[in-house]
């Protein structure tokens, strides 16, 4: 299969991924002598700070998505293959993916993360993440499903593991979930589900450390902590899930909470593709790049963005995996490309803090800005819903989203309750007796049929 890519004079960028990091670049590079490929699985970019809120019925997919084609229409200099990337062949200059082979002159790899299971089996098998718009979209069918399978149980315990949640990993995905999901047990399920006591319904942060929001300030932890307490999520500090089978979650060998739906936001690792060399490849599939963001010993090969492993004195386990740092590594790399091709030296990246932030629920959130400035409240939830709207891509998406926003508040209500698709888990099997194994896919893969030839090749 041909790509149908133009050949031109001009030098190609190649860019994977349009994430934060690949979007920003592939902007930044508009006006410069260059021909831009951008490739992502993907025929859109995805808003991963919000997923949660499409997982629990806040917002709809659409508003936290935006078609690649669509960000770049107008764009002469940019051309859009929608492909997943298998490998790089770095002696040759070229990407093998599911469309065929794409040639590069320069490649910049933005290709994120992934969900880290830490090789525990149990867990990937059967626990849900929240790492792309379809994990969110079946974890909130999966939510509502087991609420309707609660109704028709008659065994007390099997009830209580279908209402129970348990969010592994305390982090600011694990807080706004459960957060998210307290007031929805509070507000809006009991009446919707008049039969069942969701007095009964646990939700649960199990947290490895001894406080949620380990990377932000004392304060922020200590507040949100108290948010959480009083939405009724409890917490399980200094303990680790072990295994989770039969729908046990066990924090010991011995002790477990029975849940029948166990999210999984402990960790992620990047997202490295094969065939670069095993040496700048870390532990935890990050790819060691140097102060351009140039992949180690290669000249015209570079990551950004959360797969991208750089180092410096102040971060020497590398920068954290967040989209100000991808986005500013983008436009460092922009300017960088830019500056090499009018022959001067490339220069060195240098981040900016703007500050964090965790939202729990309704007028509790947190936020700490550089120079241990920290607050939370209302004032913390507005600068939190500010932020977040005016980073989303798209006018109607900002547009939308404001508007389900002030619908939710003034209501108290998550008005996305729909099982449109139900989601099956890879332990059910079908009524051939096939196990499904299709929702832990972290790389689900589009397969285009084969075209039959007809316009002449221009190049690819
Ligand atoms: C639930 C959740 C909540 C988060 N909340 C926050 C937050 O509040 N604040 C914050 O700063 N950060 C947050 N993050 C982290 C933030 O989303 C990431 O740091 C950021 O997305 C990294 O940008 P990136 O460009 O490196 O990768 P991504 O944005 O992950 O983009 C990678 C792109 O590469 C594509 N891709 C990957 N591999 C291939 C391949 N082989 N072939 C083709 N395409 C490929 C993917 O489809 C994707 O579009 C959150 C992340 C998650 C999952």
């Amino acid at each position: 299969m041909d790509t149908n890519i133009p050949v031109t004079s001009q030098p190609r960028i190649v860019i994977v991924g349009c994430g934060f990091g690949g979007l920003r670049l592939a902007k930044d590079l508009a006006d410069a002598p260059v021909q831009v490929v951008i490739i992502d699985r993907n025929n859109y970019h995805n808003f991963q700070p919000l997923l949660y809120q499409v997982a629990t019925g806040a917002l709809e997919a659409d508003s936290i998505a935006y078609p690649i084609r669509k960000i770049f229409a107008g764009q002469e200099n940019l051309f859009y293959r929608m492909a997943d990337v298998q490998r790089v062949d770095t002696a040759h200059n070229t990407l093998e993916t599911n469309i065929g082979s794409i040639r590069y002159d320069h490649l910049v790899l933005a290709t994120g993360s992934l969900t880290n299971f830490f090789g525990i089996e149990s867990i990937e098998k059967n626990a849900m993440q929240i790492k792309s718009v379809p994990n969110a979209l079946n974890l909130r069918s999966y939510l509502f499903q087991n609420f309707e399978t609660a109704i028709l149980t008659e065994d007390p315990a099997e009830r209580q593991a279908l209402l129970n949640v348990v969010i592994v990993g305390g982090g600011p995905t694990g807080v706004e979930i459960a957060g998210s999901l307290a007031e929805m047990r509070n507000d809006v399920l009991p009446k919707d589900y008049p039969e069942l006591d969701l007095q009964q319904m646990q939700i649960f942060i199990v947290e490895a450390d001894g406080e949620v929001l380990g990377p932000m300030s004392k304060e922020a932890q200590v507040k949100s902590r108290a948010y959480l307490e009083d939405l009724g999520v409890q917490l399980r500090l200094s303990r680790k899930v072990q295994r989770y089978e039969e729908g046990k979650a066990y924090i010991s060998d011995t002790e477990f909470i029975p849940t029948r739906c166990l999210i999984w936001a402990a960790g992620v690792n990047g997202s490295a593709l094969e065939g670069l060399a095993p040496e700048v490849v870390t532990r935890n599939r990050r790819i060691s790049v140097n102060h351009w963001n140039r992949v180690e010993g290669r000249k015209n090969v570079y990551a950004i963005g959360d797969v991208a492993n750089m180092v410096s004195d102040d971060m020497p386990r590398g920068y954290p995996m967040l989209a100000p740092v991808a986005i500013q590594q983008a436009e460092q790399l922009a300017r960088n490309f830019k500056r090499l091709l009018r022959g001067d030296a490339p220069l060195d990246f240098k981040y900016t803090n703007k500050g964090s932030m965790a939202i729990v629920g309704r007028n509790r959130a947190v936020v700490d800005l550089p120079g241990n400035h920290t607050f939370g409240g209302f004032f913390g939830w507005l600068t939190w819903l500010f932020v977040h709207l005016m980073t989303l891509v798209g006018f109607r998406n900002k547009a939308v989203t404001l508007i389900s926003w002030a619908i939710s508040y003034f209501s108290t209500d998550k008005a996305l309750r729909l099982i449109i698709r139900p989601y099956k888990r890879s332990d059910f099997k079908d009524d051939k007796g096939k196990a499904r194994a299709e929702h832990n896919a972290q790389t689900p893969q589009y397969t285009p049929s084969v075209p039959t030839p007809s316009a002449p090749v221009v190049g690819g």
